[in-house]
């Protein structure tokens, strides 16, 4: 059976697209939103087309974000101004201030603030993923329930 991926929007929906005939529809997961396993739910399509979909669990849920800080790229260079447009607990998308873009698989540290009351700083490793322009996709380097980071993390995106 076909499987397709959907993800949790800010407001507990998911939008999946059926494989066959690509029509869209938006389904309330808020009360699958909270797990940590993931999630997989038949659906049938007014297609007829039966297909299996699997959430993507809470933790990689992204959380559309303004927010700005800086990148550091290599040791000794001056860090380079960022905008933050997604966040979530496993890495961000970034756009770069500056044309100078790292490569694929390079090691960069970024620190931002949160928008949050206490304007919590963030400093965390990360690698870079993708590359598209000034955009660039990171991954953090190691996700840790107890770093202070990782902590306000979490509670900053549930
Ligand atoms: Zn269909």
């Amino acid at each position: 059976m076909n499987e397709v991926k959907a993800f949790i929007d800010n407001s507990g929906e998911a939008v999946i697209k059926c494989p066959r005939c690509h029509a869209t529809r938006v389904v309330d997961v808020k009360e699958y939103s909270r797990l940590d396993h993931i999630v997989r739910f038949k659906v049938t399509c007014p297609c007829k087309h039966v297909y299996r979909v699997i959430l993507e669990r809470r933790e990689f849920f992204r959380k559309p974000v303004r927010l700005t800080g800086v990148c550091r790229m290599r040791e000794g260079v001056p860090a380079v101004d960022i905008h933050i447009h997604n966040l979530s607990r496993k890495g961000l998308r970034i756009e770069l201030m500056k044309d100078d873009p790292p490569a694929i698989g390079d090691k960069v540290t970024v620190e931002f603030r949160l928008d949050d009351e206490k304007k919590t700083l963030i400093r965390k490793e990360a690698l870079v993923r993708t590359l598209m322009g000034r955009f660039v996709g990171l991954e953090f380097f190691s996700i840790d329930p107890y770093n202070v980071y990782d902590k306000a993390l979490g509670f900053y995106l549930m």
